[in-house]
């Protein structure tokens, strides 16, 4: 038997769950008939969800053993998500996709023919097209990759999402990085292995709305750069020699001009300027030393990715004692 764990982050979801639920038992029960040497669990993450995600995950696990949890102790974003999915997931082979039916489960059979042949070690999907969005958010997506991908040797495809399927052997090599700011497109793409991209057009989100606002992204792929390259240290260094070498020039035809040409030279404006650049040349440097300064001091300190509140496991054991200890009760009381 092999044993497929699917992942899935929910943050707020408690619109689209039940849609997922049975959209994913359709098609893994599916799956089953086509493949019977498969086997399912559902390992869902509550990342701190502020409605009833966390009810609606107790109720499935009422319902379907397959049925997994993990609950955050608070919000600790997407990635934090996925690694303790992929960390506590016990499957030969492990899916992680998003909630909201943006990654549709439809794809699932067709990712397992690719896996399972052994040609590949994970099959995702890749959309074409960035139909439902606005044109300035897919406008700053498509420079955000093809800048990464200029000045990082790491390389991530546009349009590849964190919708895998994947063997445990490659979930292991993901898992051992351990670092503190993740990036997932650049460590799925980091820890190579063969990988299959299927093409398809973009799904909007069945329900409830989208975590992410245009100013998260913005940071978001601000922090992937800095996770997988070091060009803005080389580039603020670069900027440096490029004002001396300006600065000197300048100083040389100060100097002719003035010896040669007995020109008095109009100092005040020109300093100014000159001040007001380089001042402000050194503290966008600094600026961005400090930023890799700030993620080396946050990876140093060794921080939990997650800390769980609550699991399943927690859960059916304190119902389980729960029904013993009225049990009891009853029975006490029937001997009464
Ligand atoms: N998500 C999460 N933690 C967060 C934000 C989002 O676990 O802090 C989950 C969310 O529940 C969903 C997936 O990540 O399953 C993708 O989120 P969303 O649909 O908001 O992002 P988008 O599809 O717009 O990129
Ligand atoms: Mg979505």
């Amino acid at each position: 038997m092999k044993l497929v764990s699917i992942v899935v982050p929910c943050y707020n979801e408690e619109e689209v769950l039940p849609m997922f639920y049975d959209e994913i038992i359709k098609v893994t029960d599916g799956m089953k008939v086509q493949y019977p040497e498969l086997e399912f669990e559902f390992l869902f993450v509550n990342d701190g969800s502020k409605d009833k995600t966390l009810e609606i995950f107790r109720s499935l696990a009422d319902r379907d053993k397959r049925v997994r949890y993990i609950s955050f102790s608070r919000n600790f974003g997407k990635e934090s998500g996925m690694y303790a999915g992929l960390k506590n997931s016990k499957g030969d082979f492990v899916v992680v996709m998003d909630a909201d039916l943006q990654h549709p489960p439809s794809f699932l059979p067709e990712m397992y023919s690719y896996v399972r042949s052994g040609e590949y070690d994970c099959a995702t999907t890749r959309r074409v097209s960035r139909k439902g969005e606005s044109k300035i958010r897919s406008w700053f997506a498509r420079k955000f990759y093809s800048i990464m991908n200029k000045i990082s040797q790491t390389e991530i495809v546009d349009g590849a999402q964190d919708f895998r399927f994947m063997t445990r052997q490659m979930v292991d090599a993901i898992l051992s990085m351990s670092e503190y700011n993740r990036f997932s497109k650049g460590i799925f793409s980091w820890v190579g292995f063969n990988v299959k991209y299927i093409e398809y057009e973009n799904v909007e989100r069945a329900a409830g709305s989208t975590a992410w606002s245009f100013w998260g992204l913005f940071k978001y792929s601000l922090e992937g750069i800095m996770a997988f390259s070091t060009a803005p240290l080389a580039i603020s260094s670069l900027l440096g020699i490029i004002s001396c070498v300006i600065a000197f020039i300048l100083m040389i035809v100060t100097i002719i001009k003035t010896i040669a040409f007995g020109e008095a030279v109009a100092g005040y404006p020109t300093t100014i300027c000159i001040i007001f650049l380089l001042s402000g040349l050194q503290l966008f440097c600094t600026g961005i030393l400090g930023q890799y300064l700030s993620k080396t001091y946050l990876e140093t300190k060794n921080r939990p990715i997650y800390i769980a509140k609550e699991t399943d496991e927690i859960y059916r054991s304190s119902k389980k004692s729960n029904t013993e200890k009225s049990d009891e009760e009853e029975s006490h009381t029937d001997k009464n």
